[in-house]
């Protein structure tokens, strides 16, 4: 069979984890699953995340920390497969301190990495980022290339990667990785670019823009995301890593622009702001083997997808507003 009845989902309370939940234990999911999350609920972390799911007789939510080793082996002995989506995320806190990170990323991979050989784990599949690669001025890189991560942020997730893969070949644990773009859509808390932008110009703010604005992204929505990671875990082979993109590559300019207009506002809400500290100029990963392996593609137009998102919060000011302070660095 190659789907699991009992999966642990690590970071399952955040905005990538908690679309995946909602989505395995949904119309979408595969069925007679079982999901227990486990979360540390830090600043990123929101229970009414999943209040979609609560519910649901298959569902069941552990609050606690990844680095935690009897917990975790507690859990993973109970499970078949790891879904770790757990993690300390945002680039600019970790220019501020970086220990939370280190800690959380590395030490907490590798915690459940050992839990997992420990316990005969199926299968984990390791969530990761385009971050890694550090930066590209032209071409996209493929699953081959190198790991130069320039921030801290992708230091970790860098260093999670290679602890993940090395359990595969020294264990023959069965490790998949998933590196993707900048994710957009609803849930999102409201500390990264696009709910940033979008809650302040809702809430008639300003909103800041880093440098010349030139710096590029390629933009994935969340949902094709978790669609794309629960191919890896289904259809993916062990020890191989898969890119996952969105195929809306814009600069931090054009993201602006394309955000000020779905909110109704103009450029004099902008303030030109002093670039991030070692901004890595672009991200472009090349997604050929997800898409000729598993048939993945992303299916969600970025107009589209970014109308939908705004639209989501403003429905959902109860949502966000709350966490708004939170979000302030
Ligand atoms: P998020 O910050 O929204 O959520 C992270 C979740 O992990 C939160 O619920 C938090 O409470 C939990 N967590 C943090 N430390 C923990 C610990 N020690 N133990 C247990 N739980 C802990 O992050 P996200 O945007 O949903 O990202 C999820 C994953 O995807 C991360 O691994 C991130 O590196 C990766 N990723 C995100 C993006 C993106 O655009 N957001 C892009 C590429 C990769």
């Amino acid at each position: 069979m190659n789907t699991a009845s009992r999966v642990l989902v690590t970071g399952g309370a955040g905005f990538i984890g908690s679309a995946y939940v909602r989505m395995l234990l949904g119309p979408d999911g595969p069925g007679h699953t079982q999901v227990t999350v486990l979360d540390k609920l830090t600043y990123a972390g929101n229970p009414a995340n999943l209040d979609a799911v609560r519910d649901h007789p298959g569902f069941a939510f552990v609050h606690g920390d990844v680095c935690d080793p009897a917990l975790v082996d507690k859990l993973v002995s109970e499970h078949d497969q790891i879904v770790h989506f757990a993690a300390e995320s945002h680039v600019d806190r970790s220019i501020l301190a970086a220990d939370a990170f280190v800690r959380t990323n590395v030490l907490g991979t590798q915690t459940l990495l050992e839990a997992a050989v420990r316990n005969g784990v199926s299968r984990v599949v390791q969530i990761s980022t385009d971050e890694v690669y550090g930066s590209i001025d032209t071409g996209s890189w493929t699953e081959e290339q190198p790991l130069r991560p320039n921030s801290p942020y992708a230091a970790s997730k860098a260093s999670a990667d290679l602890i993940a893969l090395a359990h595969h070949r020294t264990h023959g644990l069965d490790v998949r990785v998933t590196r993707c773009s900048n994710n957009y859509g609803h849930h999102q808390f409201p500390e990264k670019v696009v709910p940033l932008f979008i809650t302040r110009l809702l809430d008639g703010g300003r909103v800041p823009l880093y440098g010349d604005g030139s710096h590029v992204r390629d933009w994935l929505h969340v949902d094709d995301h978790v669609r794309a990671v629960e191919l890896v875990r289904t259809r993916g082979r062990a020890g191989e890593v898969y890119h996952v993109g969105g195929g809306t590559e814009l600069s931090n300019r054009e993201l602006t622009a394309a955000l000020l207009d779905a909110c109704g506002a103009d450029w004099s809400r902008v303030d030109h702001v002093e670039d991030r500290k070692g901004h890595d100029r672009r991200y472009s990963v090349d997604w050929t083997k997800i898409r000729d392996e598993l048939g993945y593609r992303p299916g969600r137009d970025f107009a589209t997808g970014l109308a939908e998102t705004v639209a989501w919060y403003a429905e959902h000011r109860s949502w966000w507003q709350p966490l708004a302070a939170r979000a302030a660095l």
